[in-house]
């Protein structure tokens, strides 16, 4: 830290993203990315937006915004696109938490909740999950504060169903309760639906993981006008350009592929339950996922060790040190050939009597 740092930051602790290699001999299965490149339509009109880079991007994001208003069912003043759904978050905990509200969330959930907390100068509760990692809703009602709920949430997987959620909404009328849906597109519900009803509600959302668009930056958030527009008073008073015109168009263009969307999120799905069958028979236990991730455990073998086992064998996943959550690790759903390829890793590992 230099003599020059903030005060106001000295205890921040940023967020920990995994690791990215630069050598591609690994076998990614550590940061939940699409192992599916992203609909063609999409780089086909990133490529031609690639022609105006001169040109600012359309601050109201108007022609993306429109398409998706049409895909989602909801009006163009009830959307807001930003720079990853990380960055809608960031909005959220400045526009909608402070000494009077506090942050709420589980005490297993996104890692990033309690950094935004902290930057934004906002105290934080973390609710304990129950001993099989489930959300008890009863804990979220009458917070009186703003809660934050990943549906599925990370890194268990596991999902609440929609009436649970709206359980939560309606349980805490007089603070912004918000649903980061990251995974909701490999077989979670969504709660967009429940804007209509609730004006106190915040879908957010991501083309990052079942778009195959983590690389451009591309998340949005579903809620009530009102608060779609404190958002955009954050939004334009940090940086106005968030999305640039690739991103732009290449979003244009994954909403319009809605076959290859499909078959990709099917396709994770598939291999989830193929991976889940082959960990069970190896002894691994996973809480039911609803996610491009599971998050298992060895009957024997400690987490910490084989995350660094597997390194060693080429396959990344990702380990929490936690206590916790240390003697699992969160390995991202892929294609059928990777997933076998960490079965017959594990297979050997586990032979090897680690
Ligand atoms: C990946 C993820 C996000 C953010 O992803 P972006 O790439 O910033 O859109 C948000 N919430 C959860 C729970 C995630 O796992």
């Amino acid at each position: 830290m230099s003599r020059f740092f903030s005060d106001r930051h000295k205890g921040l602790v940023p967020y920990t993203p995994g690791e990215q290699p630069r050598d591609a001999r690994y076998l990614k299965l550590n940061t939940n990315e699409s192992p599916f490149p992203p609909s063609p339509l999409a780089r086909e009109m990133a490529g031609r937006a690639a022609e105006d880079l001169r040109l600012y991007s359309d601050p109201e994001c108007r022609d993306l915004t429109e398409e998706a208003a049409a895909y989602f069912g909801v009006s163009e003043d009830e959307i807001l696109f930003t720079n990853g759904s990380d960055e809608i978050l960031n909005f959220a905990f400045t526009a909608f938490c402070d000494e009077s509200r506090p942050a709420v969330f589980p005490d297993v959930t996104y890692g990033f909740y309690p950094v935004f907390a902290v930057l934004n100068g906002a105290p934080y509760r973390e609710i304990p999950l129950r001993e099989d990692f489930s959300v008890d809703v009863n804990d979220y009602i009458g917070t009186g504060g703003t809660v934050f709920l990943a549906n599925p949430n990370a890194p268990t997987g596991l999902a609440l169903p929609l009436s649970e959620i709206e359980r939560v909404v309606a349980g805490n009328p007089d603070g912004v309760v918000v649903v980061d849906e990251a995974y909701v597109d490999f077989g979670a519900e969504s709660a967009a639906g429940l804007i209509r009803w609730y004006d106190n509600l915040l879908v957010t959302r991501t083309f990052s993981k079942s778009r195959s668009m983590a690389g451009a930056r591309l998340g949005f958030g579903i809620g009530s006008r009102e608060l779609i527009r404190d958002l955009n008073t954050v939004k334009y008073s940090t940086n106005p350009y968030n999305v640039n015109r690739m991103t732009m168009a290449a979003g244009i263009g994954s909403l319009r592929d809605e076959e290859t969307f499909r078959a990709n999120c099917r396709a994770i799905m598939e291999n989830r339950a193929w991976t889940v069958r082959e960990l069970e028979a190896l002894g691994f236990r996973a809480p039911d996922s609803r996610a491009n991730f599971v998050f298992a455990r060895h009957e024997r073998a400690g987490g910490r060790e084989l995350y660094l086992k597997l390194k060693e064998k080429g396959v990344l996943v990702r380990h929490f040190e936690s206590e916790q959550l240390k003697d699992y690790n969160r390995i991202t759903i892929g294609s059928r050939e990777q997933m076998r390829r960490l079965i017959g890793t594990l297979r050997e590992l586990l032979k090897e009597e680690i």
